[in-house]
């Protein structure tokens, strides 16, 4: 009993500090190369005219596991990819389930939305025109993509150890609101929120951070998580052994500014990366367990379909995309009998106790969606992600929606989507979001 004493004084003298609730969490951590093998087509611009070229530096999927003292569990995996498909996530999770116990509700993955990613099988699928062989290429990466996900929350949920939690937050100053290209009176949030797991002696082990910026600061032919992979490498490499992980926020309507060459991805990578140094060099907060998880799917109802009638006098007309969206349309009617007049939006919420609550959003939603739960639930700790499980449209505030324009209903064709959402989206997702969070 003294000796275990003494050894407790002995850590709580070398750190400085008393551990924080060293015994309550345990985290497991876990990393996986997803970059293709083969140079395939790249995601995010509709305009490219070849595939991959080259590799700037590996595409990452990286999970954690979180388990409190009470045995519940959740995980959170971020992936240097345009997004995943709702088909995706959910194979994904039920794989896990097998193998793990952790059902859909625990598993939240996110994407970082970097546009020098291979094309995701489904996501924004009329974005692209590929040959038969391009197809196969796709097809075979997301069969690949699907094993190394489940393996690497299996990993993860494998190497549980004792860990502490605890919360900051900075700003890093490069997102810039896009609406109408450069918008700088328009709403972005530049928080740069900030996860610290350590362990029971207080040494760093991973970095969970987040923000809220589109990766396009590139729009080259080569493999590149853009500036949120250029972050995650600086913060790695100060600190040696320690995994970082980005966690994208809603940047629906943000983008890097300036943007176009890789220095300046690199250069807007180090000032996120040190905005994150700047957090772990404040006091953080202790983060508590115990650790609550809920998942929940809402319609959201688009305008509505066109008749048969209409697509058939639509053909041949506008540009190429809506070509294809009248292609698309006519053939979901002949297969289906329909066209999907609405979408199951997903929610998730993970509550670390009551010092921290992650929202996650499904789809490119915009930042005012961050804004609003940010006011309706202050002074509550919370940290909004977009591009959770799935990215299958932009996701409009009731402004934007009203506004029109790319994020407001333009950019629905190349998700396959015939229309805009209908008025009241804003706050079908807002009542979702607050019917999970506990009281
Ligand atoms: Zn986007």
């Amino acid at each position: 009993m003294l000796r275990m004493i003494l050894s407790w004084l002995a850590v709580v003298i070398v750190c400085g500090q008393v551990p924080l609730h060293a015994s309550d969490w345990q985290v497991g951590v876990a990393r996986i190369d997803i970059t293709p093998a083969k140079k395939i087509w790249l995601a995010g611009y509709a305009s490219r005219t070849k595939p991959a070229e080259g590799t700037t530096h590996p595409l990452w999927a990286k999970a954690l596991v979180f388990k409190d003292e009470r045995g519940n569990r959740a995980a959170i995996v971020t992936t240097d990819l345009i997004g995943l498909t709702r088909e995706l996530s959910d194979a994904v999770s039920a794989r896990v389930a097998r193998e793990t116990g952790m059902t859909r509700k625990q598993i939240l993955l996110n994407s970082s939305h970097t546009h020098c990613s291979p094309v995701v099988r489904g996501c924004a699928p009329l974005a692209y025109d590929f040959t038969s062989e391009q197809q196969q290429d796709v097809d075979h990466y997301a069969k690949v993509l699907e094993e190394k996900l489940v393996k690497v929350i299996v990993s993860a949920s494998r190497s549980l150890k004792p860990a502490q939690l605890s919360y900051s937050e900075d700003q890093a100053s490069f997102a810039m609101n896009r609406r109408g290209r450069i918008n700088p009176d328009g709403p972005v949030d530049h928080t740069v929120p900030v996860l610290k797991i350590s362990d029971p002696a207080g040494k760093l082990q991973a970095i969970l951070f987040g923000y809220a910026c589109h990766n396009t600061t590139l729009a080259f032919f080569e493999y590149c998580g853009d500036y949120a992979g250029f972050a995650q490498i600086e913060l790695e490499k100060q600190y040696p052994g320690v995994t970082a992980l980005f966690l994208l926020g809603c940047g629906g309507d943000a983008n890097p500014n300036p943007r176009g060459t890789r220095e300046l991805a690199e250069q807007h990578g180090r000032s996120l990366a040190a905005a994150v140094t700047r957090a772990l060099a404040e006091p953080l907060k202790a983060v508590d367990g115990p650790l609550t998880v809920k998942f929940q799917r809402t319609d959201l109802p688009f305008t509505k379909p066109p008749s048969r009638e209409e697509l058939l006098a639509r053909q041949g007309q506008g540009d190429v995309y809506s070509q294809r969206l009248t292609k698309h349309l006519l053939k979901q009617l002949d297969q289906q009998g329909t066209i999907p007049d609405a979408y199951p939006f997903s929610a998730q919420v993970i509550e670390f106790g009551n010092d921290l609550t992650l929202i996650g959003l499904g789809g490119e939603t915009v930042i005012d969606y961050a804004i609003r739960l940010h006011e309706e639930l202050s002074p509550r700790q919370i940290w909004v992600a977009g591009y959770c499980n799935e990215v299958f449209a932009y996701v409009p505030s009731e402004r934007v929606l009203k506004e029109g324009g790319y994020e407001g209903g333009g950019a629905m064709k190349y998700f396959g989507i015939h229309g805009p959402f209908q008025p009241g989206v804003e706050d079908r997702i807002m009542k979702l979001v607050h019917s999970l969070l506990t009281p």
